[in-house]
C-alpha cells in the first residue's frame, strides 16, 4: 500500500468504488468517466507506478491477467470481445500512477487511431 495513492485506497476499500471483481491479488471496478458502454479498471493490489515497474515482477503480471481472464470469462465480455489499454507517463495520458488496465467493451469499438 502506497500511503497517498488513490487506487491503493480504492483496492483496500478505504475509498468506495463500484467493485466488479476481486481475488487475492487483483481488484476490478467501474471507471467513473466511462469511454465506452463498459469501462472497467483492473489493478494489482501490490502498488507499482506503471507497467514498466510491474514488469520486474512477472508473477504480478500473470496474476493481473489471470484476474482479467477470470472476470471476462464469467460474463459476456470474453464472448463479444473487449479492449485492454494501459497508459504510461505524460504522452501516454496516465493520470493515476498505480498501474492499471482499462477494459473497454460492451459495443463495437472500431480500430483506434493516433488520437
Ligand atoms: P489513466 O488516465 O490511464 O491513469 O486512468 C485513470 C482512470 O481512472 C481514468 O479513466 C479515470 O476516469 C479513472 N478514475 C479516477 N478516479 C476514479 C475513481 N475514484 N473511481 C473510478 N475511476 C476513477
Ligand atoms: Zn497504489
Amino acid at each position: 500500500m502506497s500511503s497517498n495513492c488513490l487506487f491503493c485506497k480504492i483496492s483496500s476499500g478505504e475509498i468506495p468504488s463500484q467493485k466488479i471483481y476481486e481475488d487475492e491479488h487483483v481488484f476490478g471496478f467501474v471507471d467513473i468517466h466511462p469511454q465506452a458502454k463498459i469501462h472497467l479498471l483492473f489493478l494489482h493490489k501490490k502498488h507499482t507506478a506503471n507497467i514498466n515497474e510491474m514488469s520486474t515482477d512477472p508473477k504480478a503480471i500473470a496474476q493481473m491477467f489471470h484476474g482479467i481472464a477470470e472476470y471476462s470469462k464469467s460474463c459476456d465480455l470474453a464472448t463479444n470481445g473487449f479492449r485492454v489499454v494501459t497508459n504510461l507517463g505524460a504522452d501516454g495520458g496516465q493520470s493515476v500512477f498505480h498501474t492499471h488496465f482499462h477494459i473497454l467493451g460492451g459495443e463495437p469499438l472500431g480500430h483506434f487511431g493516433r488520437r
